[in-house]
């Protein structure tokens, strides 16, 4: 992978000195590409230099003296939930429960301290690296919309609920844009699927150049996107919207025929009522302000009323 053109990064996180030293030395006979090595005695200091740099890849002893192995296992298993970092656990000779505990809670691989060499434990990190990276790429290609590169709609409901769950813990304002491409059928009639297609696919690259990085573009159905806009109230969301629907105009796609086409779009812009548990009536609220942009002649944003406990920004 292309990370990999950075130096490796792997942390040790063991009590021992002699240990350290002697994986320390395993790596550097077994990993030819450049790599740097970090070596930390607790799990505090273990998790102060993650939070720091996130390592490619733990090698994670049990016993340590402010904790273990297990419960620094599972602290990373939940605040890294979306960003698994691969961890190889060692553990002392003969104890498979540690073993099979350490699986559980997310670790890819263990050796046991009395039997480990270079070429185990070389292989072992290659492999925890290489697992993680391919669950990685399996959870993205099942959760991005291949021609727009845009989230899937199964992954975007997934992430808004998450994002209004949490704009409700913090009372921070969450706003979400339906977008809807104006006569699109035409564009396929006229043009032809291909044509309609690489429309879609240059509607998508824009929308996620265009947009923060918190933020989230989702190909919410043939030619209709969701964006969620997280801590934006409505006014900054109707900036978002008509700034969007500006740029998708300037797209331009060629025919063969050396002309070039564009696209215009009409987008509903809601802002959610955190005080409501349902993440998805902000979407629904987004969908009928759409349908009146779409009523009212198209290439155009319309703006829903503004939730009942709208910060104060929000209420211009
Ligand atoms: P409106 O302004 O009312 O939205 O008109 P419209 O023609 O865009 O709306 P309608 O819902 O009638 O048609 C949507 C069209 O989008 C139908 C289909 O031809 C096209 N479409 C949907 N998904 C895809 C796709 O993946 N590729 C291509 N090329 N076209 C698609
Ligand atoms: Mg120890
Ligand atoms: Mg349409
Ligand atoms: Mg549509």
């Amino acid at each position: 992978m292309s990370e990999q053109r950075t130096p490796l990064r792997i942390l040790i996180v063991d009590d021992c000195r002699e240990d350290r030293e002697l994986y320390r030395r395993f790596i550097d006979q077994t990993f030819e590409q450049e790599h740097l090595v970090a070596e930390t005695e607790t799990v505090e200091d273990a998790l102060r230099r993650i939070a720091i740099s996130t390592p490619h890849c733990i090698v994670l002893d049990q016993e340590l003296p402010d904790g273990d192995g297990l419960s620094l296992l599972s602290t990373l298993r939940l605040s890294r939930r979306d960003d698994p970092i691969p961890v190889v656990m060692l553990t002392g000779g003969g104890d498979e429960r540690v073993a099979v505990q350490a699986m559980k809670r997310g670790a890819q691989d263990y050796l046991m301290k009395s039997s480990v060499d270079a070429g185990a434990l070389g292989r072992a990190i290659h492999g925890a690296m290489k697992q993680v990276a391919d669950e990685r790429q399996l959870l993205r290609s099942a959760s991005i919309d291949d021609l727009t590169g845009a989230w899937n709609r199964r992954a975007l409901c997934a992430r808004l609920e998450e994002e209004h769950a949490r704009s409700r813990r913090h009372a921070k304002p969450l706003s979400v844009l339906m977008l809807d491409l104006d006569h699109f059928k035409r564009v396929n009639d006229e043009f032809g699927h291909r044509v309609g297609d690489a429309v879609l696919e240059r509607v998508g690259r824009l929308l996620r150049a265009s947009l923060r990085a918190g933020d989230l573009a989702g190909r919410y159905g043939g030619e209709e996107f969701c964006v969620v806009l997280t801590d934006t109230p409505l006014a900054g969301a109707r900036v978002v919207a008509e700034r969007l629907r500006r740029r998708i105009a300037t797209i331009e796609v060629p025919l063969a025929s050396g002309s070039k086409i564009g696209v215009a779009c009409s987008i509903g812009v809601a802002q959610a009522d955190v005080s409501r548990a349902d993440p998805m009536a902000v979407v629904e609220e987004a969908d009928r302000a759409l349908y009146r942009a779409k009523a009212a002649g198209r290439d155009r944003v319309e703006v829903a009323s503004p939730p009942p406990v709208a910060t104060s920004s929000a209420t211009t």
